[in-house]
C-alpha cells in the first residue's frame, strides 16, 4: 500500500493528492503540476516524480518514511529543477526485457551448466533455464526496491570458444551482432580476463557481460548481474562504500542504491531501452 502524498505548498501544506497508483499526468489531480513538497509515511513507499508527463525528463526517486518540505531544494529533501515541474508520478516497477545470450564452447557446453551438444543426446543435462531464472529472480530482490522489474524476453544459446573465455579485447564482438533492439543486452560467459563482469563505460547501448564461473553461487551470479545492469542503466561510478550494489567486490554487496544512482537509471532508461509497464505487483 503506497502512502506517498503530494502537497501543493510547500512544508505539506495545501491542496494535496495521495499517489495511490501511477500517474502519467497530474494535470487534473488537486497539486496539478505544480507539487511543492510530499510526505511519504509507510517504510515500504517507493516514488519517483518525473519533470513530464508519462514518466519522461529528469527523475527523481524517494524512498522510505521522510518528508520532502520543499520539492526543488536539495537541503529540505528536493531536488534541483522540481520547482512546478512534477508532471507524472510512477509507484509499480518499470518492465525491462532482457535478451539473454549464452555464449558457450564450440561443441555447445559450458562447464557446470551444459553438456556438449553429442553428449546431450546420451543424457546430458542443461541447467541453463534454471541458472537464468535464479539469477534474474536474485537481482529483481535487488531492482525491485528502485522500480525496475527484469524479465527475460528471450534465451539464446552461441556457440564460440573464443568468446566462452573472454579476452578484454575481444568484448565488442559480443555485441556487434548479438543485439536486439528494446531489450537489455545480457551475455553469461564461462570467464573473464581480470574481472567478473564487463559493462561498457558509457553504461548504454551495448550490453551487460556476466562471468559464470560460480554457476552454483545464485547469489554472487545474480549480484554480478544487478551490478553490471547498473552500468547498463548508465551508472558509470563505482562507490566506495561496500553495502552499496555498485561497489567493487568480490562478495554479494547488499543492494543498496543511493537515490541519485536509482535517479540515473531511470533517467537513462527514459531515453534508452524499451520500457514497459507492469502495474499489478
Ligand atoms: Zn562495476
Amino acid at each position: 500500500m503506497v502512502t506517498v502524498t503530494l502537497f501543493k505548498k510547500d512544508n505539506c501544506q495545501g491542496d494535496s493528492f495521495i499517489v495511490a497508483e501511477d500517474i502519467t499526468d497530474l494535470k487534473n489531480t488537486p497539486v496539478k503540476h505544480n507539487a511543492s513538497s510530499m510526505s511519504l509515511t509507510s517504510d515500504s513507499d517507493k516514488i519517483l516524480l518525473f519533470q513530464k508527463t508519462n514518466y519522461n525528463g529528469d527523475a527523481m526517486f524517494r524512498n522510505g518514511i521522510k518528508q520532502v518540505t520543499k520539492m526543488s531544494s536539495p537541503s529540505k529533501g528536493g531536488k534541483t529543477g522540481f520547482g512546478n515541474t512534477v508532471s507524472s508520478a510512477r509507484c509499480t516497477p518499470f518492465t525491462i526485457n532482457l535478451f539473454v545470450n549464452i555464449i558457450a564452447n564450440d561443441d555447445g557446453s559450458f562447464e557446470g551448466l551444459r553438456s556438449s551438444d553429442e553428449e546431450l543426446e546420451t543424457g546430458g543435462f542443461d541447467n541453463f533455464d534454471s541458472f537464468i531464472a535464479d539469477i534474474v529472480e536474485s537481482a529483481n530482490n535487488v531492482w525491485h526496491n528502485f522500480l525496475i522489474h527484469l524479465e527475460v524476453s528471450e534465451i539464446v544459446l552461441r556457440k564460440s570458444s573464443k568468446l566462452h573465455d573472454l579476452k578484454n579485447e575481444l568484448y565488442p564482438l559480443l555485441w556487434k551482432d548479438w543485439q536486439k533492439k528494446g531489450n537489455a543486452n545480457v551475455y553469461l560467459v564461462r570467464g573473464i580476463h581480470k574481472a567478473s563482469g564487463i559493462c561498457p563505460p558509457v553504461g548504454f547501448g551495448k550490453g551487460a557481460v556476466v562471468s559464470c564461473e560460480t554457476p552454483t553461487d545464485i547469489a554472487r551470479e545474480g549480484d554480478i548481474l544487478a551490478h553490471e545492469l547498473g552500468h547498463y542503466f548508465g551508472i558509470s561510478k563505482h562507490e566506495e562504500d561496500s553495502q552499496n550494489l555498485m561497489t567493487k567486490h568480490s562478495d554479494p554487496s547488499a543492494g543498496i542504491l543511493t537515490d541519485k544512482q536509482v535517479e540515473e537509471a531511470h533517467k537513462t532508461l527514459t531515453k534508452h531501452i524499451g520500457r514497459t509497464s507492469l502495474r499489478n505487483e
